[in-house]
């Protein structure tokens, strides 16, 4: 029973066996995209440049 798969990047059919290292990409490349694709998600972490408050003179 051969089980098939879409890869992620370019939605290509690939077959799910253990041939297909790249599974479940139908390549290296798309592999590689894929991996930047989430490598740069995470770079794109927010500045933790929030104000800091307790410097605040109290209003009384
Ligand atoms: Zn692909």
């Amino acid at each position: 029973m051969n089980l098939v798969v879409k890869c992620p990047t370019c939605k290509t059919a690939v077959e799910w066996t253990k041939d297909s290292q790249f599974r479940p990409f139908c390549s290296e490349r798309c592999r590689l995209i894929d991996l930047g694709a989430w490598g740069s998600e995470q770079y794109s972490v927010p500045v933790s440049g929030l104000p800091d408050q307790s410097d605040a003179e109290p209003l009384n």
